[in-house]
């Protein structure tokens, strides 16, 4: 099958919503802008075996890129709307294709995301999808936010990713139940867009923890110009794998892992009453892990006492 044939088989779908004018099939896509609100847009590559392993299986890597795509958008509180896709492929193996796009679309229909255009090219596999949404005007979540004395939170569990690499690559190993809940926590990372729309308004600054927290919120406090300090022992850690591991271990893949996709955000005092409402009532699911501070340093305690890291954070070119 040629490139054409593949893209027509499938990728050419009908586009959600009446927003898109012209899709797949012309030179550029052309979209009218959702009226009042702002545009963002982010990009995101995947390279076999640098950020899923070799051989995955193709609808894992559809579900995994766009997750991970999306989730840039939660981080800004941003709603999606389109995406475009670039694909190089060794060859064109019909079975692979309809596989991965069938992950592909099984979460772009999920948040409600059109696929408008894209680029097929041969070479070693690599994916690339850039994400197109939308906020109400001046009001996306940056990473220059936070204000001293803000309360640090974050979404769902840290260390997932971290844990669930291991034992994919066999150096842990966990019960059934548990197993199924790491490779979905790898490869289906649920993007917080839900939350970050929610944090539109009460957080001060966010960001999607992709390298590690302690590297990701590091990247808040420079670009706010503050610290912070967190209470290591607070850290949301799921059972499904601390167990097999001891606390500081734990504790160190929930700071220096990378791949949660969970997000880090700042909220000021006037709004915590807000959000712990949020919590109580079951609408999110976040943990207060610490607080900014005017001192530039980001700082680890653990029952009163500094607690050091060994590795702090994946460097892509460390
Ligand atoms: P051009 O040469 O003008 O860049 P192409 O011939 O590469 O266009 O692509 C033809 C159409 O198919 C374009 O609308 C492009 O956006 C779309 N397309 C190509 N590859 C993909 C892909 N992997 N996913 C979605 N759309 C694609
Ligand atoms: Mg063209």
């Amino acid at each position: 099958m040629d490139e054409f044939g593949l893209i027509n088989t499938y990728f050419a779908r009908a586009p959600i919503g009446s927003d898109v004018l012209q899709g797949i099939g012309d030179d550029c896509a052309v979209v009218n802008p959702p009226e009042g609100r702002q545009l963002v847009m982010s990009i995101d590559t995947m390279v076999d075996g640098m950020h899923f392993p070799y051989g995955t299986a193709p609808e894992r890597i559809g579900v995994r890129v766009m997750c991970a795509a999306l989730s840039d958008l939660a981080a800004m509180g941003a709603r999606p709307h389109w995406f475009t896709l670039a694909l190089t492929l060794p060859e064109a193996d019909p079975d692979w294709v309809a596989a991965f796009a069938d992950g592909v679309f099984s979460i772009a229909n999920r948040y409600e995301c059109s696929l408008i255009g894209g680029d097929t090219t041969r070479g070693p596999l690599c994916i690339t999808v850039q994400v197109h949404g939308s906020v109400e005007p001046g009001k996306a979540l940056r990473r220059a936010g936070a204000r001293p004395d803000d309360i640090v939170y974050v979404t769902g569990n840290l260390g997932d990713g971290a844990a669930a690499l291991k034992v994919i690559e066999k150096k842990m190993t966990v019960a059934p139940g548990s197993f199924s809940y790491l490779l979905k926590r790898f490869y289906a990372p649920t993007p917080r867009i839900i939350e970050g729309e929610m944090l539109v308004g009460t957080a001060s600054a966010a960001i999607d923890v992709s390298d590690g927290l302690y590297a990701d919120l590091a990247k808040i406090c420079e670009a706010s110009g503050v610290g912070a300090m967190i209470d290591v022992a607070r850290l949301p850690i799921s059972e499904h794998w601390s167990s097999y591991t001891n606390e500081a271990q734990a504790q160190e893949w929930a700071l220096t892992g990378g791949d949660d996709y969970q997000l880090c955000f700042t909220v000021p005092r006037e709004q915590v009453g807000k959000l712990e409402n949020w919590i109580r009532e079951g609408r999110i699911v976040a943990t207060a892990i610490g607080k900014i501070t005017n001192k530039h340093e980001l700082l680890l305690v653990k029952n009163g006492k500094p607690f050091e890291l060994e590795r702090k954070g994946y460097d892509h070119f460390g």
